[in-house]
Formats: structure tokens, sequence, C-alpha cells
């Protein structure tokens, strides 16, 4: 057993690695920088965690996904490996501290955000870290070629500079060939060793059915195929409503989006995963950290903005390897739509600058300040106060966020706040009857001394800790005194948060970033071009077109896609149509038209049959344009 292979069952208990991950591995070992481009749950992560641990000092992952550096981090937490995670909304010192720990502490990773590493002094202190390998994770945001292009990665070669012995291990689930060449030239690897697992899989058909009843098509797929299954959509309101409706009609269906809260979010999850749930309609923030081998029919019911995508959320159907289904459902108002809905509604400089402008005075942001500060924030409010149309918002937020001048994660959150409504003798009184929830509330008062004159937002976390009571506790204790008219209580919910990782400079960041404004909207526009020629091309595999997306061909068709199978229909009602024609002349001669008219196939295909036969020499033309049998 490799030194490897007993990290990998020391840590993760498995005995095997899967596909490449062990030639990465050795790739980076040996000094490499590499490349690694591996679908969607095909253990990238291990790629990098487990030769870290193999040698000592710390290894630098960057990666732009929040949520996916927590899961990750504590996951690693979990085996009992140090590992900490450098994100927006973290005060200087603090950070200080961390880093402190990194150098000194033994830790073995260190997760930081692209964002982070624009900042001179954090760089400073990173380069001391006795690094041992850097991976960047979702590598194709280093290339504007790519589909998720953001600035901030172009400075991870930096990072090169400082440690120019160090492996670099770059990986990414996505990427064109221009994309892989781009990311080698801007993050400067030399001798790049590439790994790269093919696209194909061969037993996923794609699928792509127009009609105009779509609801009525899932339906019938679900009928034939009960396992369990994931219906994407494209906004939140769809996930709720289309959920209902298969519970209505007797499947049994759960939800989930980027506004559910952690534990909605969990259980929602769980139910499908048990199986409870066979279905779960979902928008694409469903995906990470997925792996369930046996879901039969991943279906697109609106259309995707991009392949990358598409083939990613596809890509979740049959793991096991058994025969499974990746189907896109469309209507024909889609696609004359499909401008309307994603070309329209990208922001131009001058939107650019409305939002950004709206955003800091929402948030009371002065000019020259803002950065570092960590806001709750609700799209629909926002929008509304400023009367903002809001899609074009969130994509405005979205180009701010991948820009680096915002980071916005979609998570939900409960916010508190609370006002003294009775005299503090009173509240005396009140701990002296309830002596239980007396800490609790002898901290509120000492820690917010306003509490009595003002609605005060309350910091659940730091009560729960210096009082020594979980927040539940505080919760309880807080909505008990709502009840008894102790305090006035009022709570926010909100599914994003907004850091600032800049100071407010209006003209100055928005003439520096909007240059890349319109780069990225022709990138959209191209994008969702790609999408319309998968779903309208009926001349090729749609396999194929999709290997072709990715720069690999392939000499023979799939076999189980829509094409395909289309194609060996047609082959099949052919020899039909010719046995009709043959039995029809054996009585007495016909024109095309009568012929037309009598089997009701399509005039094309009687034209190309009746060719056909009279080169078999088995039937003849006569002068009266009538066919007869030889
Ligand atoms: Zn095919």
């Amino acid at each position: 057993m490799s030194q490897a292979q007993k990290i990998l069952k020391q840590y993760w208990n498995y005995d095997a690695f899967r596909n490449l991950q062990e030639d990465i591995i050795n790739s980076v070992l040996s000094g490499n920088d590499t490349m690694a481009l591996l679908p969607t749950g095909g253990g990238k992560s291990i790629c990098f965690q487990v030769p870290a641990l193999m040698k000592d000092g710390i290894c630098i992952v960057v990666s732009p996904l929040i949520a996916l550096m927590k899961d990750q981090v504590s996951n690693l937490q979990k085996k009992g490996i140090k590992a900490i995670a450098l994100i927006g909304g973290i005060h200087n010192d603090e950070i200080i501290n961390l880093l402190d720990n990194c150098q000194f502490g033994n830790y073995k990773f260190l997760y930081i955000s692209p964002e982070r590493l624009q900042t001179d002094w954090i760089l400073e202190r990173i380069k001391n870290l006795p690094v041992n390998l850097i991976a960047i994770d979702e590598a194709h945001c280093v290339s504007q070629w790519g589909h998720d292009f953001r600035p901030a990665y172009l400075k991870i070669s930096v990072l090169k500079d400082f440690f120019p012995k160090i492996p670099f291990l770059a990986l990414t689930a996505t990427a064109t060939d221009k994309v892989q060449e781009d990311i080698i030239h801007q993050l400067n690897f030399k001798n790049t060793k590439i790994f790269k697992k093919s696209f194909a899989r061969e037993n996923v058909a794609y699928m792509v059915f127009k009609t105009e009843d779509k609801y009525h098509l899932m339906e019938q797929i679900f009928s034939k195929n009960p396992q369990p299954s994931i219906v994407y959509v494209t906004n939140r309101k769809s996930c709720v409503d289309i959920s209902n409706q298969l519970n209505s009609l007797g499947y049994t269906a759960t939800y989930y989006h980027g506004g559910l809260s952690i534990s909605d979010k969990e259980n929602h999850m769980n139910r499908w995963m048990n199986e409870d749930a066979k279905i779960i309609v979902a928008t694409n923030a469903f995906g990470m950290g997925i792996d369930k081998p046996n879901v039969k029919t991943v279906i697109h019911l609106h259309l995707p903005n991009n392949i990358e995508n598409y083939y990613q959320e596809a890509g979740r159907a049959g793991r096991n390897g058994e025969k499974s289904f990746a189907v896109i459902i469309t209507n024909p108002s889609d696609i004359i739509h499909a401008e309307t809905q994603f070309i329209t509604v990208l922001p131009d400089k001058s939107f650019l600058n409305l939002v950004y402008k709206k955003l800091n005075n929402y948030f009371q942001i002065a000019y020259g300040e803002g950065i570092d500060e960590q806001f709750q924030f609700n799209l629909n409010q926002f929008c509304q106060k400023y009367g903002l149309p809001a899609l074009r918002t969130f994509n405005t937020l979205q180009f701010l966020d991948r820009q680096g001048v915002i980071s916005l994660s979609q998570e939900f959150n409960e916010s508190i706040s609370a006002q003294f409504i009775i005299s503090s003798k009173e509240i005396l009184r009140y701990c002296s009857l309830n002596p239980n929830d007396e800490p609790i509330i002898t901290n509120i008062l000492r820690t917010y001394p306003g509490i009595y004159e003002l609605i005060t937002p309350l910091n659940l976390a730091l009560i729960s800790k210096k009082s020594g009571a979980t927040e539940d506790q505080v919760n309880k204790v807080l909505k008990k005194m709502k009840d008894r008219d102790v305090i006035e209580l009022i709570i926010r919910t909100n599914d994003s948060l907004i850091t600032f990782n800049e100071i407010r400079e209006d003209e100055l960041t928005i003439n520096r970033i909007s240059k890349h404004l319109e780069n990225q909207n022709k990138q959209k526009t191209e994008q969702l071009q790609a999408v319309l020629n998968y779903i309208q091309n009926e001349t090729q595999c749609k396999s194929r077109l999709l290997l072709n997306y990715f720069g690999e061909t392939t000499d023979s068709n799939c076999g189980i896609c829509s094409f395909c199978i289309n194609t060996k229909n047609k082959t099949v009602d052919k020899n039909t149509l010719k046995s009709r024609i043959i039995d029809l002349l054996k009585k007495e001669s016909y024109s095309s038209r009568d012929i037309i008219k009598i089997t009701r196939f399509a005039k094309d295909d009687v034209i190309f049959v009746l060719q056909e036969l009279l080169e078999e020499d088995k039937i003849t033309i006569n002068t009266n344009n009538t066919y007869s049998l030889l």
C-alpha cells in the first residue's frame, strides 16, 4: 500500500482511488504544476487533500465558493485535521490571529477567497507560511473565456512569484480547450501536466423534447421512471409550485432553493436522500456535495444559461452507472423568450452605476468607507425601496461579486432586534419571578445599554457566549419576554449576506470594472447561443454535441440520446412505409399525392421511399405520373 493509499484509508476509509486521482496526486508529489479536469463528484478535493497531508507544511486552497469552503473545512475538522477558512466579514485582528495560527499552529489547510488575496498585508503574511501545495478550485474563473470569470483570480499568479518551487494544482469540472490554455497562461504554470477525464457518460441518455405541455410530459417521464429524480427550474416560486403540483398528483416531491433556512435545506435534502420524497425540485443552488448514486432522471424545465452548468447538473444522473436520463423539456416560446429572459436583463454601465450607489446608500456607507463591512440583505426589499427590476439588479450584484467589489452569499439569516418596554424596576421583579432567565437578561442589558430607548439589533451568538446559554435558550427567553409584554421583538429574515470587499469609490470603482462588463455580456450571449444550438440542432447526436463543446471528438453516436432514438425510429418508419406502399400498389396504381393521403406519412418521407423503390427496380412510374409494381 502506498503512503497515499494509507492516508486515503486512514482519513476517508476508502480502499482505492477513483479514476485519475492517483495520477494527479503523483504529479503533484513530483512537484509538477498540474491541471485536473474532473467532473463534479469526481472527487476533486482528495487530489489536493491527500498530497498535502503527506507533506510537512500547509496547503493553500483558493476557492470562490464560501459555502463550499465552510463545508470542506468542517469535514476536515471532523476528521481531526486542522483547517481554517479566510473569507469575507472577518475583522483584521481576527485575520492576523488566524494567519498566526497557520504559521505556528501546525495547520494543514488554509482556504481563502480570491478577494482576500487582493490585500497586500495578507499576502505578506501568507508569504511566510510553510506552504507545501497551492490548489486552485474552480480554476475556470481565471479565464475571461470561461463561464464564471473573476478578475480577482488573476491575482493568484502573485503566489507563483512567492512560491516558485511549490507545485500548483488547478482544478475544474468544465473547461473548453481555449479556457485550459488560458488558465495555464494566466497562472504562469511551467511544464504543466494535464489530466482530463473524458466528458462522455455512456449510461446517460441526453434528451431534448419540445412540447406545448411541459408538465404533462414531465409526469409521463416520472410515471415510467419512478426512481429518485431532480427537476431543475430557474426560480424559487417554481420550486414550490411544481413540487406542490407533483405531490397533488400522487408523487412524493420536495424542493430546495437558496432562500430556505439552513434547517429547511437540511430537512428537504434529507427527505430526498432517504427517498421519503422521490423528486426534488430545485434551483441551481442545489448541487453542492450531493452524491446520490441512483438518480434516474434529471429534468430541466427551464433553459439552462450555459452548457457548463447544464453538463454539471445533468451529470448528477446515473452515478451508479445504470442507464439514466438527462432531459431538457422546452416549448417554442422558451426559445423566443430566451433573449428577453437572459440578454435584456444584463446590466449596462449606467445601471451598474445606479445599483452600486443605491446599495451603498441602502447600508449608509459613506464615500471612502465600507471595507469588510457585512450586512444581511433581502433583494426584494432593496428592489422595492428603489423601484429596481429584480432580475437585472440581481445580475448586477452578481457582476459586482465576480469583480470582487462585494461578496454575495445566498444564505438564510434571521436578524433579531428588541427594545425593553417596561421600567428597570419592573425588570428586576420579572427577574426575581423568573430566576432561570436572569443571566441572559442581565447580559442583554449590559451589552446593549441603549436597549431601553431604541429598538436594538441583538447578536444572539454573543449573548449566548457571554451568558453561557445556547442560542436556542436565548431565543426562548426573548420570545417569553415578548409574550409577557416585557420587550418589543422584531424578527426579520434575510436570504443573503453581502460583504463589501473595497471602500466606496463610486466612479473610480465603476470605471475600473465596467470594462469587463461588455466582455461579460458578450460571453453570456455566446453561452446562451450554445445552449440554443444544443436544443435546436436536429442533425447531430446530443452526446456528441456536448463532447464537441468541451473539445472532445468522437466518431460514434451514443445511440441513446433523443437524436439517436429519433433516427432509429425513422429507419423503422421508412421500412414500414415501404411495405405499406408495396401492399397498396399490389391492388392498383396510385399517384404520389394519393399515396401521401392514404398512408398519412410525411410528403418528404413518401417521396424518399418512392425514389428508393424506383432505384431498387421494385416499382415503375407510368406516363400519367402514377406508380405501379414491376
Ligand atoms: Zn446520441
